[in-house]
């Protein structure tokens, strides 16, 4: 692939040391050399200095202009071979042959503290060679947005990739009117995805290295074993990625996150959640929820995500299977029964999940009362968030936070049943309601908080956002000052909220 052909390596900076390239140096094929566009006057918005710590790095000379230059994309870290990653992908369910990062830079991997090898890549850093009709940019929201949102993931326990920082370019960047441009600087355990794979399968021999590398950075255990036969590698990291994305879709589902867009270019080889567009968080339970503008026919809707993972999942599938058998009958035939273990890994998932969200432990529930909890809080549009919190608070003998949500007609019945549960279980009412609050949050991101944290930092206001920050990194334990962010959002918010993709 052509490079950018002012490419240089003016300006390279210290800043960011350690950094290596070994997707660059290995996979010229599936990258191009490219480098950021400069920002007229970049601005550090955020730091995350407990992320910075764990990746080895000086926060102070973040903080400094030629950290500064680094993060916003226009200085090169000494001796970094940025690129621009080619990828394809299957969106809404269309084939695209040809996306990549139209508006990122992978700048390269570093070490954390525990020896991993994480990428450091930048999002809305300028236009690449795969920006088609884009223009290569972000601005402030949005890439806040992903910050907060994806901090609030981890904090919740859920593989995600992490942010570093966000800087304000200074430019102003055409969006509703003018919008004030930024940078995200994002960590992920690999920037690999179901569409690098769909990428390199039509490009023949580069798809078994591929595999090699994902293998060796994601699953190493795996690579000791046989090429060939029944057990063979690539069969065995095929299923090594249906179990962490079963595992990582029950996370969403248990925490009401839907993520908006999950088209195989954003469904990760590693299991983590990747890319907060137009993602949201329930407030009603509602298996339908829809909040981006362009899912029209509720593809990515709330219910359906362990579905549509599935199908992802089909499609890595596919471009594994050259790998995976000798010949294309067993070949699919290895695949199927594979993928077919979707179905029972989630539900495994799920159900010691959704039992430790009521109090219940070990693996063994009763779905029934599961589902009859479910569509007591469906009918009633209960919160989802708050349900699981009023439940343990019923248990320590406060009937308000539930009677709030759900009228006691309907859920009396249930709420004996549940009793007679954890009666049989043994463990007292107030130990149950503690391991309750344990796994399950008081603060999310709400989605009118987020909106006006977002609103306020655009117009130059960052104190919401990072009170807000603070709350939603902290999920689980209740403060006084916080009862604000507790709650759903007023109805008429809700009722014409919407989210958007590539903003
Ligand atoms: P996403 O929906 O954010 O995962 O993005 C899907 C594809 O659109 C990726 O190839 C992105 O790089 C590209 N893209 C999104 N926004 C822009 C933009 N403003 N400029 C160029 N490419 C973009
Ligand atoms: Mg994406």
């Amino acid at each position: 692939m052509a490079a950018n052909p002012d490419f240089t390596l003016s300006g390279a900076s210290t800043a960011v040391p350690g950094l290596e390239s070994t997707f660059a140096d290995e996979f010229g094929d599936l990258t191009v050399p490219w480098k950021g566009a400069q920002a007229p006057d970049p601005a550090l918005l955020v730091l995350n200095e407990q992320l910075a710590a764990e990746l080895r790095l000086d926060a102070a000379v973040l903080r400094s202009e030629e950290g500064v230059g680094v993060l916003s994309g226009s200085a090169v870290p000494d001796r970094a071979a940025p690129v621009a990653m080619a990828y394809a992908g299957h969106q809404f369910g269309g084939y695209a042959p040809l996306l990549g990062d139209g508006r990122a830079l992978l700048l390269g991997e570093l070490a954390d503290q525990g020896g991993r090898r994480v990428d450091l890549h930048l999002k809305g850093s300028g236009p690449t060679p795969f920006s088609r009709g884009g223009d290569g940019f972000a601005v402030v929201g949005p890439m806040l947005r992903e910050y907060l949102v994806s901090e609030a993931m981890y904090a919740l326990g859920i593989p995600t990739t992490r942010a570093l920082s966000v800087v304000a370019t200074g430019a102003h960047v055409p969006r509703n009117g003018l919008e004030p441009g930024a940078v995200l600087a994002r960590i992920a355990a690999s920037h690999l995805r179901v569409g690098t794979f769909e990428f390199a399968v039509r490009r023949g021999e580069v798809l078994p290295r591929l595999a090699e590398y994902a293998i060796g950075r994601h699953y190493p255990e795996l690579t000791e074993l046989p090429a060939t036969g029944d057990g063979n590698r690539y069969l065995r990291f095929f299923e090594a990625v249906v179990e962490a994305q079963a595992s990582l879709v029950a996370k969403w589902m248990l925490t009401g996150f839907v993520h908006g867009v999950m088209n195989t270019d954003n469904t990760t080889i590693s299991g983590e959640t990747i890319d907060y567009g137009p993602c949201a968080f329930l407030d009603a339970f509602d298996p339908a929820a829809v909040f981006s503008s362009i899912d029209h026919g509720g593809r990515y809707a709330f219910g359906n995500q362990p579905a549509v993972l599935k199908w992802n999942l089909a499609r890595f599938a596919e471009t594994l299977l050259p790998l995976m058998a000798p010949t294309p009958d067993d070949a699919i035939t290895a695949a199927t029964g594979v993928l077919d273990t979707f179905d029972e890994r989630y539900d495994a998932h799920y159900t010691t999940g959704i039992a430790a969200k009521i109090g219940v432990a070990g693996t063994h529930i009763d779905r029934a009362l599961v589902d009859d909890l479910l569509s007591l809080m469906e009918e009633s549009g209960a919160d989802w968030t708050g349900t699981f919190r009023a439940l343990a608070e019923e248990l320590r003998g406060h009937s308000a936070s539930l009677d709030g949500l759900l009228p006691r007609t309907a859920i009396g019945p249930w709420l004996e049943r549940w009793n007679e549960v954890l009666a049989q279980q043994g463990r007292g009412p107030a130990a149950t309601a503690d391991a309750m609050d344990e796994v399950n949050p008081l603060y999310i991101p709400r989605n009118h908080q987020v909106d006006a944290a977002l609103r306020a930092a655009t117009d130059g206001d960052l104190s919401p956002f990072t009170t807000l920050l603070e709350v939603v990194t902290h999920p689980f334990g209740r403060r006084d000052e916080w009862s604000d962010y507790a709650g759903p959002a007023p109805r008429q918010f809700t009722e014409s909220f919407q989210t958007f993709c590539g903003t």
